[in-house]
């Protein structure tokens, strides 16, 4: 084997294992080092450079270079219109010069490289699917020799590995950031939801209390404005935790009380206290008398809202003399709660739609009934909370009913959960 042919299957093996490592190179700073080091290694180089195009800004930018130069040149903004790299940034094309002092009089505008002393140059463009996203520059090409085809495959092979590992930083890096904001931004909206809720709270518990006195006190004929404002400052107040929910949910993760509960009894209760607003609507609620006691693990005050909130919203859907019946049974592992009514119903391709977070059925300017959209998120994510599920099965016209499954254990769910996952 001659000299010059085992150097030339040496460069190639160094360049297999440099594509077969690049892409599960995880860290910036080391996948640049090791592109720039396999670029002057694979061309005979003194040194190589890597140019990152930042398209916000529109410049480019020296994001590898070797340690004797990286003080003065660190993160430099390079000349796109007066340099080698922002000719090849802008053709797409591979550019080489062999002695860029003889090429001085004629690339007089492309005399970055010329100002910082280098002699010889071969730039190729880093692309990844069509798109130029930087350049890649060896330079000095060892005993002023010049870079010859052997050179410009070795380092058009490394470019292309390199502009797809580089390009998967990018995007890594930028989905981080966007996680951040959206973090952010969710931060904001809790605190926003945390604050307001408080303090529209405090001033309206005062209203209720001095509507509740003055509606004790006064005479029959204002009565009936006062339970106007009454009866709408109530409704404020249950908007107010629903939102209130929401925010709570965020705050408290996953942790919910773990208390042994009389479902039956639990449910009974919030049927009770929603028969007079359904009857109000002339519709009858009925629960149907559960068999036996029915006991979950959880925290009373989230699953009461959760059926509270099918309660509500099947009155609230529902015509004058409809009907809902609200029942208690038990399942293998589970009880199963279930709440139908004969109301208006959901078109079947909303269906999954309505358990997002502010989503209605009716669009906003055109809708016949309140709220705020937030029912049925909130409903859920108190039975996710329990490890539970809750459905919909409703047909437009005829009616719907909401089905909640609790789980009796939660502890076994998780084990089943971590099992199966
Ligand atoms: P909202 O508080 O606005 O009612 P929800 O999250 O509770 O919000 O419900 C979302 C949407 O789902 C409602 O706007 C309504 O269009 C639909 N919906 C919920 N429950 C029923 C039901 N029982 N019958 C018909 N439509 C319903």
């Amino acid at each position: 084997m001659t000299t010059q042919y085992s150097d030339y299957v040496r460069r190639l093996e160094h360049l297999l294992e440099v594509c077969k490592n690049l892409p599960a190179s995880l860290d910036l700073q080391p996948l640049l080092q090791t592109i720039i080091e396999t670029s002057s290694d694979l061309t005979n180089s003194e040194f190589s450079l890597i140019y990152i195009f930042v398209k916000e800004k529109g410049f480019l930018q020296l994001a590898a270079a070797p340690f004797f130069m990286r003080k003065d040149l660190e993160a430099a903004v390079v000349p796109s219109d007066r340099s080698i790299a922002g000719r090849v940034m802008e053709t797409g094309q591979s550019i080489v010069y062999h002695d860029l002092a003889i090429h001085d009089e004629i690339f007089k505008l492309l005399n970055w490289e010329i100002e910082q002393g280098f002699k010889s140059i071969l730039a190729v463009p880093l692309v990844h699917k069509g798109e130029t996203i930087g350049v890649l520059e060896a330079v000095n090409k060892a005993k002023q020799e010049p870079y010859n085809d052997e050179d410009l495959m070795f380092l058009d092979t490394l470019s292309s590995q390199a502009a797809t590992a580089l390009r998967n930083h990018q995007l890594i890096e930028e989905a981080e950031q966007s996680y951040i904001k959206a973090m952010e931004l969710d931060r904001m909206k809790s605190d926003f939801i945390a604050i307001s809720s408080h303090e529209l709270r405090t001033p309206l518990g005062i209203i209720i209390g001095h509507v509740a006195l003055m509606m004790e006190q006064c005479d029959p004929a204002q009565k009936k404005d006062l339970e106007v404002i009454s009866s709408s400052a109530n409704r404020l107040r249950d908007l107010i935790d629903q939102l209130g929910n929401i925010d709570q949910l965020s705050v408290l993760g996953g942790k919910i009380k773990r208390d042994r509960l009389d479902v039956a009894m639990l449910v009974q209760s919030v049927v009770d206290a929603q028969r007079q607003p359904a009857l109000d609507q002339k519709i009858l609620l009925l629960m149907k008398d559960p068999a036996q006691n029915l006991w979950v693990e959880g925290d009373a005050d989230r699953i009461r809202i959760a059926v509270r909130n099918l309660v509500q919203n099947a009155i609230q859907f529902s015509n004058p003399g409809g009907k809902i019946l609200v029942s208690v049974d038990q399942m293998p592992g589970y009880v199963k709660i279930a709440v139908s009514d004969n109301g208006i119903g959901i078109p079947k391709e909303e269906q999954q739609k309505i358990f997002d977070r502010f989503y209605q059925v009716e669009r906003h300017l055109t809708r016949h009934h309140r709220g705020m959209g937030l029912g049925l998120a909130v409903a859920k994510e108190m039975v996710d909370l329990h490890r539970g599920k809750i459905t919909v099965e409703s047909i437009e016209g005829k009616g719907s009913r909401f089905t909640i499954l609790l789980p009796i254990n939660m502890a076994q769910v998780d084990a089943a959960g971590k099992v199966f996952s």
